[in-house]
């Protein structure tokens, strides 16, 4: 048995195929992990149809196992965060905050109440609404927050009584393998089934018979693909998708207060987050201010391997996301834009890319337009609120959005008016287990997260019991 194997009916199995994951801070092979076969799936979704039997019965089983499952991977945090470190790039802080957080998000899911309405109770009958499971849940997760995001949907989706086979991206398997192999010692087999390998098997997934619902975090390219292959037999879906997050920076704003704010939520992750910042629309008279603000931030930071000690920004995880934010770079630059710091990838082995703040930016740039997904911020200057709000909505994203300024009330007013699931208010990225999470347009269909992110893992029940 390797040390990668996937889980399938409570078991640890290889597959004759495998395929290699890249260390992408050195380039180098990290692993060589299973690439399932059909006949591999077909089992995965055959233990969770049996463990549904059961499953979907004891709901104060399933609580208790949802905390077991988080105290587990705290405990184990320390062991987790190095191999998430090692094949996605992230600085091991970070990755220790992914996998904490991770176990946060079962025990609040373990502790939220179950929507239930009674709509009658008198002489004649109970009417009540309840939430039933829909069945075995087809999970599909990207290579940005591998293990955090699949979180996201175990939680909610074992806690309203369903089964799960989960499929990591083919760049960041190794975290959820050996996370899904640990939570065996909690859950009953058949629960939580993982299978790893290369597409097309996340296209069987979701044609496959057996899943009532996808669970889909990705690109919008992949979550269309996903739509369309669910219609087919009316599969339940949840799109999470991409975003292109416009901060609105009023011209009340305290520069040197909001300049590191806007960074942290800019850089974050490399800026390899679905809701980071992606462009920044600032008055023109604050223009030059911010811009030298900022880029004296990310001009310090420190850049490397995130196993070293203190590196704040690590490698892109994969040669395709870097040579995309290169090119946009590039393409902003060939147009007229100035890299104020960074601009360009770094030579050597691994996917770096310099941290890079680029100003005289313009709509219309395709890295205002398009999601760079990097570490790459364009700061563009506006003339008045109502044009700033036009252009921050002019996109077919709608993740999130914010408003920086001095007047709290004043901000919030024009948060107001942005075509977005998440507004925030002098500060970006505030996300938690409790809070729903979803996009408009293109960025998503449903909403994941707290009491709405259960909703989409159930379908509504009604029983009418006659009295009398
Ligand atoms: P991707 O769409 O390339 O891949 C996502 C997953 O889909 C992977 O597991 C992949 O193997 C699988 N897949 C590929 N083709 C498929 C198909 N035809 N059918 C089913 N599954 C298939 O996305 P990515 O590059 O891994 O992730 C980056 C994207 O994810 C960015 O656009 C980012 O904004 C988005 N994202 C969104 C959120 C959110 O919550 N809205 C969170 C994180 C990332």
């Amino acid at each position: 048995m390797s040390d990668h194997g996937m889980t399938i009916g409570g078991e640890s199995v290889d597959a004759k195929e495998t395929f290699d994951v890249l260390n992408p801070a050195t380039g180098e092979v990290y692993a060589q992990v299973p690439d399932a076969s059909v006949e591999q799936l077909d089992a995965a979704f055959d233990a969770a149809q049996q463990a549904y039997k059961t499953w979907r019965r004891d709901e104060a089983a399933r609580r208790q196992a949802l905390h077991a499952a988080g105290d587990l991977l705290m405990a184990k945090a320390g062991e987790l965060a190095p191999i998430l470190t090692s094949e996605q790039g992230k600085p091991l802080q970070e990755a220790m905050i992914e996998i904490v957080g991770s176990g946060v998000w079962l025990k609040h899911f373990a502790d939220l109440q179950m929507p239930r309405e009674v709509l009658q109770d008198d002489d004649n009958a109970f009417v009540e609404v309840v939430r039933r499971p829909m069945g075995v849940v087809a999970a599909i997760t990207p290579w940005n927050f591998p293990w955090l995001l699949a979180c996201w949907k175990i939680a909610p989706a074992l806690l309203a009584g369903n089964t799960m086979v989960l499929k990591p991206s083919p760049y960041t398997p190794v975290t959820t393998l050996a996370a899904g192999r640990l939570l065996q010692e909690v859950l009953p087999a058949g629960v939580l089934n993982v299978v790893s390998g290369r597409d097309p098997l996340g296209a069987h997934m979701t044609s496959h018979p057996v899943p009532r619902k996808i669970s889909f975090t990705g690109s919008v390219a992949t979550g269309k693909r996903v739509a369309a292959a669910a219609a087919d037999d009316l599969k339940r879906v949840t799109l999470e998708l991409g975003g292109n997050d416009p901060a609105i920076v009023l011209d009340d704003a305290d520069i040197a207060k909001v300049a590191p704010k806007l960074y942290g939520s800019a850089f974050q992750n490399n800026g390899q987050i679905c809701s980071a910042i992606k462009r920044v629309y600032v008055p023109e008279a604050l223009h030059d201010d911010l811009v030298d603000a900022i880029a004296d931030i990310a001009r310090s930071a420190k850049v490397g391997n995130g196993l070293e000690e203190g590196v704040q920004l690590g490698p892109l995880n994969n040669r395709p996301q870097l040579e995309r934010v290169s090119e946009l770079v590039s393409d902003a630059v060939s147009r007229g834009a100035r890299a104020v710091t960074g601009g360009k990838a770094v030579d050597g082995p691994g996917y770096f890319h310099e941290p890079t703040i680029l100003a005289g930016v313009e709509d219309g740039f395709r890295i205002v337009d398009e999601e760079q997904f990097g570490p790459a911020l364009p700061i563009v200057k506006y003339r008045s609120v109502d044009e700033a709000i036009e252009r921050a909505n002019g996109t077919l994203f709608g993740l999130g959005g914010s408003v920086w300024g001095g007047d709290a009330e004043r901000a919030a007013a024009v948060a107001d008016e942005l075509d977005c699931g998440s507004v925030w208010v002098n500060t970006h990225l505030a996300i938690g287990p409790g809070q729903p999470f979803g996009g408009f347009k293109w960025s998503g269909v449903g909403t994941e997260n707290g009491h709405w992110g259960v909703e989409g893992f159930t379908e509504v029940q009604v029983r009418h019991q006659a009295k009398g």
